[in-house]
């Protein structure tokens, strides 16, 4: 993947709250192209495959309950600077320290159930877009 793109996923709690298309409005009035987009709902060994790096985390087994109880919305964006860009448009990992206007202060519970993901690096952007979507899949 291109170094200008970045890698999303409308978590289970935005999509049970019907943000879906508050949030991608958000995404696309900041500069960002949707590049792939689809509802797909992850199983419990994409989680613990997509997660790995926080499995030996106390939080782990919640967050991957979370992150497989319902449909998620995944996406591949691209924009100048996109990982970084993205992570300053969504926030803080936890709501409560995420600056005003940023998705996870507007849409996020709580440091668990935060809204959406953005990849923190070039390289993991490749990776995770990759992880969900086929070269025919994206545009
Ligand atoms: N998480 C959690 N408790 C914590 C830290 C993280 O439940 O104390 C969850 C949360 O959903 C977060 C995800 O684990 O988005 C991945 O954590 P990371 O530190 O990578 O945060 P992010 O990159 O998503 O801001
Ligand atoms: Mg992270």
């Amino acid at each position: 993947m291109r170094t200008d793109r970045t890698f999303t996923m409308l978590k289970p709690d935005s999509v049970e709250k019907g943000h879906i298309g508050a949030i991608l409005e958000k995404i696309t009035a900041s500069g960002f192209r949707i590049v792939a987009m689809k509802l797909t709902q992850m199983t419990k060994a994409d989680a613990e495959e997509f997660y790995a790096i926080h499995n030996e985390r106390p939080f782990f087994g919640e967050l991957v309950e979370y992150m497989t109880r319902g449909p998620i919305v995944a996406a591949i964006l691209e924009k100048e600077n996109a990982v970084e860009d993205f992570r300053t448009l969504i926030g803080a990992t936890n709501p409560a320290d995420a600056a005003e206007g940023t998705i996870r202060k507007l849409y996020a519970a709580s440091i668990g159930e935060n809204a959406v993901h953005g990849s923190d690096s070039d390289e993991n952007a490749a990776i995770e877009g990759a992880f969900h979507f086929s070269g025919r899949e994206m545009f």
